[in-house]
């Protein structure tokens, strides 16, 4: 299907698309064709999006617990907390995510899921991992090369807007726009295990991550289908999370503990 792509945007592609071999933060090779200052972009557009589409919460203690668990991860990362923009979006599904850009946005219903302060430094410290991680480009990237990621590529090059959906879903979004487009497993225990790191260091207990994930299982049925259709609850998922939690004890114990909820 590559014969069907019309020399103009083969070349724009080329102007486009700076060539990087990266290293993700837990050590792994990867080609990561955009830009990080595009990236950035299409993030930001996608989140403000977002806010126009989804009514935020203006729940004063919703909105503090949010706060201070991400500004206490994103210290343990060597982040900026300023940088970011986090928002509470009032939706009943359990769902969180964090976009190139640095946004994060976390579901009330989400809040209503979690048993404490712990279990919602799981589920962001895993959403900013994907971020961190450089996954939404990598999945752009490796969009290009195939012919459903034509979509990706219109978009990003921004030559039909219908298809800016696919790359909502390939940032992350993908249960916002109810576009099906996982993760690949491999991120997605990249992303557990980065996560699972910057917890302990931020002062969130890490044996509370397989606890979360147990929690999102049992609630499959009822209110987190599309979450869990890109970020599966798996048994392995659980399994790999319970075998490193201990090994992070360390690092939890020798941290400022977190105080949010
Ligand atoms: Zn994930």
């Amino acid at each position: 299907m590559f014969s069907r792509i019309k020399f103009p945007l083969v070349v724009s592609f080329a102007a486009l698309f700076v060539s990087a071999c990266a290293t993700t933060p837990a050590g792994r090779k990867q080609v990561l064709l955009v830009g990080e200052g595009q990236m950035a972009e299409m993030g930001d557009a996608s989140f403000n999006e977002l806010k126009k589409k989804q009514v935020t919460s203006s729940d004063p203690e919703e909105n503090r617990k949010v706060k201070c668990v991400t500004t206490a991860l994103l210290k343990a990362m060597g982040e900026n907390p300023s940088e970011w923009e986090i928002k509470v979006f009032k939706d009943p599904t359990p769902n969180a995510f964090a976009l190139p850009g640095k946004n994060v946005g976390v579901h009330t219903g989400m809040m209503s899921l979690v048993a404490n302060q712990d279990q919602l430094a799981a589920v962001i410290g895993h959403e900013i991992g994907h971020v961190l991680a450089h996954h939404g480009n990598e999945r752009v990237s490796q969009g290009m090369l195939t012919q459903a990621g034509l979509q990706v590529a219109d978009a990003v090059l921004g030559k039909n807007s219908k298809n800016d959906k696919y790359l909502m879903a390939a940032l992350g979004m993908g249960a916002q726009v109810g576009i099906l487009l996982p993760f690949s497993r491999k991120q997605e225990t990249e992303a557990d295990r980065l996560g699972l790191e910057y917890m302990a260091k931020a002062g969130f207990d890490p044996r509370q991550a397989p606890e979360l994930w147990k929690l999102m299982k049992a609630k499959g049925g009822g209110g987190g289908p599309e979450f869990l259709s890109t970020h599966p609850s798996s048994d392995s998922r659980i399994a790999d999370l319970s075998e490193r939690a201990p090994g992070l004890m360390p690092a939890y114990e020798s941290s400022q503990k977190a105080h949010c909820f």
